[in-house]
């Protein structure tokens, strides 16, 4: 708990210290908590500390911990991993936000099941904004159609693009403020689209970076909850 309490200061100083450093942003952009790999109790003590909103990738570790914490009303869950297809029913019925949506079947699945008495569900578009191969995420010079596609949506809400840059680039910023400079295509030959007001980048290691190119949302794990479970750990790249 002190920990958590102690991590989550911190963060928030480098947060206010990076937001001081940017031209880009008028305010604090969102804390998204990413609680894959720690136990329910974690996500409760950084609960009792004002968090929020929190960031889950797995289903199915998700749904338990959603159980175990559902007297606490007033969280939002994210759903930040890939999406296979046939996860899209339970997804639409427990999170407020998709962060990961890369194809047009998905968002039609999300949007067809999203449960009628819940708000519309949040969605951004992961882009590969490396442009490489081996990644997941809508290619930079396919986002714009597919946003166009995924705006027309009933119950989905397009909120913006998200990116999990190469973290061994040489200029951390630079996929930061691609991402941003294609949300400002995007929206500068759709005006019609104003509802994309998010920028989801920046993580433990690089949130300063994605701080100074105008992340509105970054998503921080580790440093807030210290190491995962070895099972929810990156697999090294080479
Ligand atoms: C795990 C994960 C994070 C958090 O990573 P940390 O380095 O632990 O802060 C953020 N975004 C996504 C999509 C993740 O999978």
């Amino acid at each position: 708990m002190h920990n958590i309490a102690d991590n989550y200061d911190k963060i928030m100083h480098r947060i206010a210290v990076s937001v001081k450093g940017s031209k880009l942003l008028a305010s604090k952009p969102q804390l998204l908590a990413v609680s894959k790999g720690q136990p329910s109790q974690a996500i409760r003590d950084a609960y009792h500390c004002g968090l929020r909103e929190f960031g889950e990738n797995y289903l199915q570790e998700a749904l338990t911990k959603i159980e175990d914490l559902k007297d606490l009303t007033d969280i939002h869950w994210h759903f930040i991993g890939p999406v296979q297809s046939n996860k899209t029913r339970l997804i639409a019925e427990n999170f407020c936000w998709v962060h990961s949506v890369d194809r047009l079947k998905i968002a039609e699945r999300l949007s067809s099941q999203r449960p009628g008495h819940l708000p519309d569900l949040n969605i951004c578009l992961q882009v590969n904004i490396d442009n490489e191969t081996s990644k997941s995420g809508v290619l930079p010079c396919a986002a714009e159609a597919l946003a166009v596609a995924v705006s027309q949506l009933p119950r989905i809400k397009l909120r913006g693009l998200m990116a999990i840059p190469n973290p061994n680039g040489e200029n951390p910023g630079a996929p930061f403020a691609a991402l941003r400079t294609l949300l400002q295509e995007i929206k500068s030959c759709h005006p019609d689209l104003s509802s994309m007001d998010t920028l989801s980048m920046g993580m433990s290691a690089d949130l300063e970076a994605a701080i100074v190119e105008g992340a509105t949302m970054v998503r921080i794990g580790t440093d807030l909850f210290g190491q995962r479970k070895a099972s929810h750990r990156p697999a090294a790249k080479g």
